[in-house]
């Protein structure tokens, strides 16, 4: 799952014990580890290998640059939606031809930005939008590949606000109507639209509806072929569940089951677009105790980060396994999920020092004793935590280390009061 274990009672990433970069870089910190993330690619490529298939890596999930430089050389493409997210891939010497642009409201600055850079597709969410991009490509002289985001009707069955490949959401078109878009789109001389792009939504836990969702394209993709168009790719997009120790999130191989028979001898590149599968597991989150508090019946914890720094469980819901670093043997959590039972643990809620009741990170949740001063990892915050970071309460944002082996270095630096001002002056 990841490189972050205990060994002797204490948190390590990869081989260097979390407390020592505490002490160097102080807390909160987010912590990734790079044999983590290159794991996480390594399986999701070995799975699909029978194909000619591209990975391309969605930056939204986790955007350091030195994180993206390394997922590039191991092959990775990426899969952006912002004109910021391209310029990060360049910035990382990514292969453009292995970018997919998605994203339903795309401005002409940004459109151009992509034609100039020579992407590999643009993933066309709206009519309106294919016109402009069409228009913006004659103008501009340039040649572009595209895949039209079709909406194959499918619930993911995940939170509602990550669920993008129902007929209802913003996202794509009906898959009814893809077939209009190729005849009147369909032969541009600038633009080729020449695939088609599915994204049901994230944290998706079974593999049905990509199996759902990758039928209903293949019988719109042989019509298509059928009215004679040419159509070369087919994007799958992400969503592809990450462990969080919540429920057991299917593996790149059992994904992999399940879709390349229904590809074999289709004459179909295929084109996945993993974020939280890739990232979440590949980072911790280390805060630290700042005080103890009880309130009525309750217990809590209150640490040094908050919502501002880590959001998705005031967002999604969402759950994070919690361990303090430095724990006693009894305390050993084994494997990290919601059902832990040790005895002697409390039920706190692990709260952060935000103005907003919504600012925590679990309730009544059994922890192992801790005091003022004690490290606390959360885990599995490597997708959606740093991107979704912010400055709310004036606090810096956090630093990013990266752990390779025994070394570790600071690849973004923490933010200082200075840096919260510096664009007002
Ligand atoms: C966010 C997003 C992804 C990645 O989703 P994960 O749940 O992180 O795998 C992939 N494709 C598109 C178009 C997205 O918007």
């Amino acid at each position: 799952m990841d490189r972050f274990d205990y060994i002797d009672g204490k948190l390590f990433a990869e081989d260097v014990p979390v407390s020592r970069i505490a002490a160097e870089v102080s807390t909160p910190v987010y912590i990734y580890s790079k044999a983590t993330f290159l794991d996480h690619l390594n399986k999701v490529q070995a799975a699909y290998s029978e194909l000619d298939t591209t990975i391309c890596y969605s930056i939204k999930a986790c955007s350091n640059i030195n994180i993206l430089k390394f997922l590039a050389h191991a092959g990775s493409g990426f899969d952006i939606v912002s004109g910021g997210e391209l310029y990060r891939a360049q910035q990382a010497g990514a292969d453009m031809s292995k970018i997919v642009y998605a994203g339903v409201g795309k401005t002409d600055k940004e459109i151009l930005e992509a034609l100039d850079a020579g992407i590999g597709y643009f993933n066309i969410e709206s009519e309106e939008e294919l016109e402009n991009i069409i228009k913006l490509a004659k103008e501009s002289g340039k040649k572009t590949k595209a895949a039209l985001r079709v909406n194959p009707d499918v619930d993911p069955k995940t939170h509602t606000y990550t669920t993008t490949g129902k007929k209802e959401s913003k996202f794509g078109v009906d898959i009814e109507r893809a077939r209009r878009v190729f005849t009147q789109y369909g032969k541009d001389e600038n633009v080729d639209l020449c695939a088609i792009h599915v994204h049901l939504g994230s944290a998706g836990k079974t593999v049905d509806p990509y199996v759902e969702a990758l039928e209903k394209t293949l019988e719109l993709i042989d019509q298509l072929r059928d009215d004679g168009f040419r159509v070369e790719a087919v994007d799958l997009g992400g969503g592809y569940g990450a462990d969080y120790g919540t429920s057991s999130a299917p593996s790149a191989a059992k994904y992999a089951q399940a879709i390349v028979p229904l590809l074999k001898g289709k004459d179909l590149k295929l084109i996945l677009e993993p974020g939280a599968s890739i990232a979440a597991n590949a980072a911790i989150m280390l805060t630290k105790v700042l005080y103890l508090k009880k309130g009525g019946e309750k217990k809590f914890v209150i640490v040094d980060a908050g919502m501002n720094d880590l959001i998705r469980p005031l967002l999604y819901d969402a759950y994070h396994f919690i361990w303090p670093a430095e724990i006693e043997e009894k305390f050993m959590p084994g494997r990290r999920s919601k059902e832990l039972e040790i005895d002697g643990t409390e039920v706190v809620d692990i709260v952060g020092p935000i103005c907003e009741g919504s600012d925590f990170f679990a309730q009544g949740r059994s922890l192992a004793p801790v005091k003022r001063g004690d490290l606390i990892a959360v885990f599995s915050a490597g997708a959606y935590g740093y991107t979704m970071s912010s400055n709310y309460n004036s606090r810096p944002m956090l630093p990013e280390v990266l752990v390779d082996g025994d070394k570790f270095t600071v690849i973004r630096k923490r933010q200082n009061y200075e840096n919260l001002v510096e664009l007002e002056k």
